[in-house]
C-alpha cells in the first residue's frame, strides 16, 4: 500500500494545526500515518480529531489521524509562537524517525511541515537546515531543493547565504552538479522537459563587459551538461529567462544562481502553492514552502495549500 508519512513540524509553529485543519476537512485524500507527538497536536486538537497513536507505520487504520509518536512532547510543555528547545529537538526527531522508516520502505515517501531553525539549534548547534539532516542520515552530501509552483521550477546552485558568498560558490563543479539533479528531476516528471540556465551578472556578463562568471564558470557547466546529452540551454540573462520559460513556455526549469534569483519570481507567481522537493535524495520527500509562521501559530488560520500541494508532488514522484 502506498503509505505516506507526513512531520509535523516544530510544535510550536503552525505545522500541528495545518495537519489538523487539512485532516479535519478532508483536504487529505491518501493513506498517511503523522510523525510528531500525539499530546502536542492534542494541545491543538480544536475540532475533535480523532487521534491515535501508533509505534510504527503498518499500525495505519483507516479513518483516524495515526501518530507514529515520539513521546517527547507533553500538552503543556507546547508553547504557541515561542522558541522552544524542547519542541525544537522533537521536530528534529520526527524527521528522523520518518527518514528512517523512508529508507527502509515503511513509507512511500516523506513531506514535512516546518521546524524552527533557531530552536532546534539550541539542542543541536550544528543543525543547519531539514534536507542537509535528511541528506546525512541518507549518507548523500549533493542534495539540494527544487521549488515548484504549477507555473515554474527553480533550482538553485545556492541558497542560504550572503549574496558574496553566493557569487563564490558559482563555480564550474557545483553549477554541473545542480544542473545534473535538475535535468534528472524534471525529465522524469517529463521526458521531453527543457531546462535554461541563468547567468549571474546582468546581461548574463554582456560578454565578459559586466563580470566574468559566465565565460570561466556557467558556460563552460551548460556545455558539459550539454555533452553529455541533457537537454539544458544558456546561461541567459536573469532578467528574460523567466518570461521565456513562464510567459513563451520555451523552459520547463531554470537553473538559478542564487537563492532570490529564483525565489522571487516564484513566490511573485504563486505565493502560497510552492513545493519544496529534495533532490539528491534516495528517498522521496517534498517539503511545504513557508516556515513555523510562529506570528499566526495556535490561532487556526494558517493556509493548508502548500501542505496539500507538497503532498500532490509527493504522490507525483511516487508515480514516475
Ligand atoms: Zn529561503
Amino acid at each position: 500500500m502506498e503509505l505516506l508519512g507526513i512531520t509535523m513540524g516544530d510544535s510550536s509553529g503552525v505545522g500541528p494545526e495545518i495537519l489538523l485543519n487539512a485532516f479535519q476537512r478532508g483536504e487529505i485524500t491518501c493513506p498517511f500515518v503523522a510523525y510528531g507527538d500525539t499530546a502536542a497536536l492534542e494541545r491543538y486538537n480544536t475540532h475533535g480529531v480523532e487521534l491515535r497513536s501508533i509505534t510504527q507505520p503498518d499500525e495505519y487504520r483507516p479513518g483516524v489521524l495515526n501518530v507514529v509518536n515520539a513521546g517527547l512532547m507533553s500538552g503543556a510543555d507546547v508553547t504557541p509562537g515561542a522558541i522552544n528547545a524542547k519542541s525544537g529537538h522533537a521536530a528534529r526527531e520526527y524527521v528522523i524517525a520518518a527518514t528512517k522508516a523512508a529508507l527502509a520502505g515503511q513509507i512511500t515517501a516523506m513531506v514535512t511541515l516546518p521546524m524552527n531553525k533557531e530552536a532546534t539549534q539550541l539542542t543541536d548547534p550544528g543543525f543547519t537546515g531539514h534536507t542537509e539532516l535528511i541528506g546525512a542520515l541518507c549518507g548523500v552530501e549533493d542534495v539540494t531543493i527544487m521549488l515548484a509552483s504549477d507555473q515554474l521550477i527553480v533550482t538553485h546552485v545556492s541558497t542560504h547565504c550572503s549574496l558574496s558568498d553566493a557569487i563564490a560558490r558559482a563555480k564550474f563543479d557545483r553549477i554541473c552538479t545542480i544542473i545534473r539533479m535538475t535535468s534528472e528531476a524534471v525529465l522524469r516528471l517529463k521526458p521531453e522537459a527543457k531546462i535554461a540556465v541563468a547567468g549571474l551578472n546582468p546581461h548574463a556578463g554582456e560578454n565578459g563587459l559586466f563580470g566574468e562568471e559566465e565565460i570561466r564558470e556557467i558556460r563552460p557547466a551548460v556545455e558539459w551538461a550539454q555533452a553529455q546529452g541533457m537537454p539544458v540551454e544558456g546561461p541567459f540573462p536573469p532578467d528574460t529567462v523567466f518570461f521565456l520559460a513562464v510567459r513563451k513556455k520555451r523552459y520547463d526549469a531554470i537553473v538559478c544562481m542564487y537563492h532570490d534569483q529564483g525565489h522571487i519570481p516564484l513566490k511573485l507567481l504563486d505565493f502560497e502553492a510552492g513545493v519544496n522537493v529534495a533532490l539528491g535524495l534516495p528517498i522521496i520527500r517534498t517539503s511545504v514552502d513557508h516556515g513555523t509562521a510562529f506570528d499566526i501559530a495556535g490561532q487556526g488560520i494558517a493556509s493548508t495549500v502548500s501542505l496539500l500541494r507538497a503532498i500532490e508532488f509527493a504522490q507525483r514522484l511516487i508515480r514516475t
